[in-house]
């Protein structure tokens, strides 16, 4: 028995979700009295033995060139053959693109209960239970687990990533693996920018901002920041910048440590999106907007008065 802990990865390095998750399925195997164990797919350029600093005590690597891209449905099978040779009894992912991809599928393939958008460790006194944001995070629900196997997908930025001593073994696992259903023929990079899902800082326009033309000083305050920049919706169906900035309800769900709204009313199909953000800035003309009862810290002001300011701030803070 132990608790398997899925390991994400991009472009041969470790995602940052992967630090908070093996923490997180750590403490959940330092709970259960058994060991955490962790299973990539893929190769990387990162020190995978270093990753026992998070707890974990083994981790095992599967390389497949069928594993290059993220297909759900291979991923699962391969998963599957790790738990079932580890006898994992919790296994752990982070409730990000992979883990949406994945943990649905391998909860059906090994008729295991699983817990989406999970808030804390599980409760273990009376049975298997995790607390989960319901309701775009407006509201908390306590499941209960059942299941022999219990998955779990822990929402990004809701653990704490904790750092001890200790090196971790690595094995190469060898799984059977699926021709991917899919075949990725290309991937476009959004050149020199920072991935929306995995930034830590992110600096978003709404409509206030008037038109595409004024996004400029936007864009120099998050590459200032070295922030990724995002959208409420009408921003992107105007054309104004494109879709895949998009955070909300219908569109990206982020949880960077600082989100930067400038120009955004705050209504609660865009909230949804963004309201797992650690910090938000709210930056509005309008002192009733409803975004301010969101945010951390609120600048009533016109943003084109605020933004050059604060970018000369910051410029000024860098040196
Ligand atoms: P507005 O509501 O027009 O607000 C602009 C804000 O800018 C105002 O608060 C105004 O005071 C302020 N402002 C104006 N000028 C300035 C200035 N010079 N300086 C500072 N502030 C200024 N929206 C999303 O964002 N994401 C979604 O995923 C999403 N999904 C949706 C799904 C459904 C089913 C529906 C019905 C709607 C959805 N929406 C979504 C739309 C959402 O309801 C809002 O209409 C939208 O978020 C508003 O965008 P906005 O705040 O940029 O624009």
């Amino acid at each position: 028995m132990s608790v398997l802990i899925y390991i994400d990865q991009a472009d041969g390095h470790i995602k940052k979700a992967s630090y908070e998750v093996l923490s997180y399925g750590a403490k959940i195997a330092e709970q259960l009295g058994t060991t955490a164990e962790g299973v990539l797919l893929g190769k990387v350029q990162d020190d995978l033995a270093g990753l026992g600093k998070y707890g974990v005590k083994k981790i095992h690597q599967v390389t497949n060139d069928n594993l290059a891209h993220l297909d759900g449905q291979v991923y699962a099978k391969v998963i599957a053959q790790v738990a079932e040779k580890t006898g994992a009894k919790v296994i752990v992912f982070s409730n990000n693109v992979d883990g949406k991809a994945i943990a649905p599928r391998l909860s059906a393939k090994l008729k295991a209960g699983l817990v989406t958008g999970a808030m804390a460790l599980p409760d273990t006194s009376n049975g298997f239970s995790v607390k989960k944001t319901v309701f775009s995070g407006k509201a908390f629900a306590n499941v209960a687990i059942n299941s022999d196997i219990k998955i779990i997908a822990l929402n990004p930025n809701a653990f704490q990533v904790t750092e001890g001593a200790g090196t971790a073994e690595v094995a190469a696992f060898d799984a059977a693996v699926d021709a991917p259903k899919v075949k990725v023929t290309a991937t476009n990079k959004v050149s020199g920018e920072v991935p929306l899902s995995e930034a830590e800082v992110v600096v978003s326009g709404g409509r206030g901002m008037k038109g595409p033309e004024n996004w400029g000083q936007l864009e120099e305050l998050a590459y200032l920041l070295g922030a990724a920049l995002a959208c409420s919706r009408p921003v992107a169906d105007a054309h104004w910048r494109p879709h895949h900035e998009h955070v909300g309800q219908t569109g990206l769900a982020i949880a960077p440590n600082l989100y930067i709204a400038i120009g955004i009313s705050g209504a609660i199909q865009h909230l949804a999106g963004v309201n797992r953000s650690k910090v938000i800035v709210v930056i509005n003309k309008d002192p009733e907007a409803p975004f301010f009862k969101a945010a951390d810290y609120g600048i009533v002001g016109d943003a084109f008065e605020v933004l050059p300011k604060m970018i000369a701030a910051v410029k000024k803070l860098k040196g």
